[in-house]
């Protein structure tokens, strides 16, 4: 499509404001605003595809979206701290900032000038260029970001901070990464957190060895402590409530997914919390301990069977209610399983991570689908996974097996074993699942692991055992 040139530029903006002025290319223009939405008419015909400037002068009280959602200022109990901040996921820059909330869109950089009493510390995105005193009490923080940015992940966190930094050496990475922390002034609170915080150098190690260097080095990482129960992954700051370690590693992980590479839309959630969540799972296992971690993969799905009939992809219709997009036990857990079960499938976790660094290589700065991962896993493995994705992503809940052995003793032994594998989906419209299973056999002082993949709702395989007797079986070991 042409167009002949654009008369009027729109933007999603909440009416909570008023509009001092506008101006494209330093004209002021006249403009439209209401019901979320500012219409803007320059004076002339903008060219396609020629750059403009659009100044908007607003002032007013931004009202929230919903809890926590646009610009708030909320108390926390834990050290007695008034903050101002934000949180724009999914919807919700628009509560603060005029802007195009559109995920496949990024800005291509953004500076954030915040001005704010001395008395504070304002943090957000990139780098800090500079702190600039200003007249009658006044700083104005100068932050830069210069990678592009998805809208959502814009942010402010304003309070009177106090400040723990460090540089973290990440083999692969030249010179040194900075990590900023803006935490509560008490000086409680970095008694009570600092070997929290601390964790965050080796969070930051492991997962530029799993998943690719951290994509923000040039920038820094950070952490905003804001009165939230969870974090926001803002890019290169996350905004967080406490430094519990799943927590950090999670907002941590969204660095690489979610802040790098992105959904395509909120159906592909997954994208972002799916991975995030399973950043948490590889934490556990590098940095503390494989039992932890298990019993975490456990947990997460067991929490993905809360949901008999649902998916992980979100479907068309709700995917405008973000508690359907958040739904911690399908977009996170079973999100995190998922991605466990395509580890299981890639059987070399050398071929599964390259594969999770290729996403980064490939996808950088931009968006991706659950379709897109599956076919780069096809695509490095050589393998089909269609059934997965089929059945545990788009499809509704999970299988339910009933499995039952037998071995006849003959007389020259023992004969074949024969497993017999029965199924049905936990959602009527999802009842065959047909990715391998795999089995753990003992006899006599041997364990043999077998895989055997289903593709009737009923079926009987047949095992040759040379004439030894199985003295049991484990399904799923
Ligand atoms: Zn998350």
């Amino acid at each position: 499509m042409q167009f002949a040139g654009i008369s009027f530029k729109t933007t999603e903006f909440a009416p909570t404001f008023t509009i001092d002025s506008v101006s494209v290319d330093n004209f002021s223009c006249t403009f439209y605003y209401s019901n979320d939405t500012l219409i803007l008419y320059p004076n002339s015909t903008i060219q396609p595809y020629s750059l403009f400037d659009v100044s908007i002068s607003y002032h007013g009280n931004a009202t929230s979206g919903g809890e926590y959602r646009g610009l708030t200022n909320t108390y926390s109990s834990d050290y007695n701290q008034y903050i101002t901040w934000t949180l724009s996921e999914s919807f919700h820059l628009k509560e603060w900032l005029p802007c195009k909330q559109d995920l496949t869109d990024r800005l291509d950089s953004a500076w954030i000038f915040i001005t704010v009493d001395s008395t504070c510390k304002a943090g957000s995105e990139g780098k800090l260029t500079a702190i600039v005193p200003l007249s009658n009490g006044k700083v104005r923080y100068e932050w830069k970001e210069r990678h592009p940015i998805v809208y959502y992940l814009l942010s402010i966190a304003v309070g009177k901070y106090a400040e723990y930094n460090f540089n973290v050496h990440i083999p692969g990475l030249s010179d040194s990464l900075f990590v900023m922390n803006y935490i509560y002034k008490d000086p409680q609170c970095l008694l009570d957190n600092k070997a929290d915080i601390e964790r965050t150098a080796d969070f930051l190690r492991i997962y530029s060895d799993k998943f690719g260097m951290y994509p923000f080095a040039d920038e820094k990482y950070g952490h905003c402590q804001v009165p939230l129960g969870g974090g926001m992954e803002h890019q290169t700051m996350t905004s967080l409530g406490y430094f519990i370690h799943w927590l950090v590693a999670h907002e941590m992980a969204h660095m690489w997914f979610g802040d790098h590479i992105t959904c395509a839309n909120w159906q592909d959630i997954w994208i972002n919390e799916g991975f995030a969540s399973y950043g948490e799972y590889v934490i556990l296992q590098n940095y503390f301990d494989q039992q932890t971690a298990d019993i975490t993969m456990r947990h997460f799905q067991f929490r993905g069977r809360i949901e008999p009939e649902g998916s992980i992809y979100v479907p068309f219709e709700i995917a405008w209610d973000e508690n359907r997009i958040f739904n911690g036990n399908l977009s996170y857990k079973k999100g995190a399983a998922l991605i466990h079960m395509i580890r299981y499938l890639c059987d070399d976790d050398s071929i599964f991570f390259y594969g999770l660094k290729q996403l980064q290589n490939i996808y950088a700065d931009s968006v991706l689908t659950g379709a897109d991962v599956r076919n780069l896993f096809e695509a490095i493995t050589g393998k089909d996974f269609h059934a997965l994705f089929d059945q545990y992503y788009y499809g509704k809940g999970y299988p339910i097996y009933n499995i039952r052995w037998f071995q006849d003793s003959t007389q020259t032994g023992w004969g074949d074993l024969s497993i017999q594998i029965e199924q049905r989906g936990s959602s009527a419209d999802n009842n065959l699942f047909t990715i391998p299973l795999p089995f753990e056999l003992f006899k006599q002082q041997q364990v043999e692991t077998i895989k055997l993949t289903p593709s009737q709702n009923i079926q009987t395989f047949t095992i040759q055992t040379n004439g030894l007797k199985i003295d049991s079986i484990h399904f799923d070991p």
